[in-house]
């Protein structure tokens, strides 16, 4: 799960993480009020406007703009919400701005130029620790830097038993070429962040950019937050921050009834049981010459309504042009699924114009071939996996 910007900058603020301040807004009358009451407390009358969309590249298309007074504020808010910002992260149509982050100004002038850093924290999985990786050259595009100059993106490996050790943060802030305030102020920076990391069950944290300020302050100017899913029963408070007109609409759907599914870009549908046969499906489809439309894991229990649910969910992709059920019957019987196959179907009448293809294995998987063989619908019933991938690929072609 994604945060925005400004959720993940006041999740980071709780654990000592020093941010640019923000308060979000909806409507240009709120940013002039947000930007009033960030003034007491910054004493700044100049504040950045940010599009809050789950995508980065927001200042490349326009999404980030500095204002020197309410004036401008208000027409360059009013700007923003609602526009279709397009950028390198986004569609190619774009994602409509709902709310934008008035932020206090940072790049102020002082005795020092403002620098811009990057660092990210997330999991090495070939190490199994985790991993601070970071570089003097901040701003826009790391992607840029890590093609051209990997020599200047650093990694730190931090041993998830141990947490991030005093000499590590004190590494980190030496090789970002730091001395003096702004030194000591990045090491407690760094070990903040890490806190943050682990306390919130995050996956992936990019803070681009980590800004020093002209008086030698450490901040986050920027925060890209992905939590890890499977953690968030532990985060009631950060599970209630997901923005659902963000998200898929059918992976949400399929999430509220429990169904496992990630929408993806072929034309095979597929309804499987368990995570791995799942996966493999996915394999013997691309091999049959397809490409999986979606990942639909039915878990344990493919009773009927369950199996009508998954199929719903499957059509309302207009690319499915034939669905596989690949279904193991361990502990749920073979017939049982033929079963409630049949009933969807009838029940769901005009709505399946594809074909369909079962591949039904494990117990009474004999009864359940008679019962699609005999059911008089437009579904074709394999045994072998070869079969079903034959199959699959006579009815795309
Ligand atoms: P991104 O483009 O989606 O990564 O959005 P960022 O939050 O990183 O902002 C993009 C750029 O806007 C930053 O790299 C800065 O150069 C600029 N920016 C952000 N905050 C401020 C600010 O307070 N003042 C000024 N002048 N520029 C800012
Ligand atoms: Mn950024």
């Amino acid at each position: 799960m994604n945060l925005h910007e400004y959720q993940g900058k006041e999740m980071l603020a709780g654990f000592g993480v020093a941010i640019q301040r923000g308060i979000v807004a909806k409507t240009a009358t709120e940013a002039v009020a947000a930007a009033k009451q960030l003034t007491e407390t910054t004493g700044t009358d100049w504040h950045v406007i940010k599009a809050q969309i789950h995508a980065g590249g927001r200042g490349k298309g326009g999404g980030v703009k500095l204002a020197k007074n309410l004036s401008e504020l208000e027409t360059l808010a009013d700007q923003i919400i609602g526009m279709q910002l397009i950028t390198p992260q986004t569609p190619p149509e774009g994602k409509k701005v709902n709310q934008v982050l008035i932020a206090e100004d940072v790049y102020y002038p002082g005795a020092s130029e403002p620098s811009e850093y990057y660092m990210s924290v997330l999991l090495n999985r070939a190490s199994g620790k985790n991993m601070i990786m970071y570089s003097t050259e901040g701003g826009m595009d790391i992607e840029a830097v890590a093609e051209a100059t990997p020599h200047l993106i650093f990694t730190e490996e931090v041993d998830p038993a141990l947490g991030l050790l005093p000499f590590q943060a004190r590494k980190i802030a030496f090789n970002l070429g730091l001395s003096g305030a702004a030194f000591k102020d990045m090491t407690k920076f760094v070990s903040a962040l890490y806190k943050a990391y682990m306390g919130s069950d995050a996956s992936l944290f990019e803070i681009n950019p980590v800004l020093k300020t002209s008086d030698d302050k450490i901040i986050a100017v920027d925060a890209k937050v992905t939590l890890d899913d499977n953690g968030l029963f532990r985060h009631k408070e950060l599970e209630a921050l997901r923005d659902l007109s963000e998200e898929n609409s059918v992976e949400v759907e399929a999430r509220e009834v429990g169904l496992n599914y990630v929408d993806l870009d072929g034309n095979v549908g597929c309804m499987v049981n368990g995570a791995g046969l799942a996966m493999a499906t996915m394999d013997l489809i691309k091999q049959a010459g397809g490409d999986p439309a979606n990942f639909l894991d039915v878990g344990g229990t493919a009773d009927a309504a369950r199996v009508e649910t998954a199929f719903r969910l499957i059509l309302k992709d207009p690319e499915v042009k034939a669905i596989l059920i690949n279904i193991f019957g361990g502990i749920v019987r073979c017939d049982r699924v033929a079963q409630g196959i049949v009933d969807a179907y009838k029940n769901l009448g005009d709505a399946i114009q594809v074909p369909i293809i079962v591949r039904l294995q494990g117990t009474n998987a004999d009864i359940a071939k008679e019962l699609i063989d005999n059911s008089g619908l437009n579904v074709l019933s394999a045994t072998a996996f070869q079969e079903a991938a034959d199959k699959v690929q006579e009815a795309i072609t």
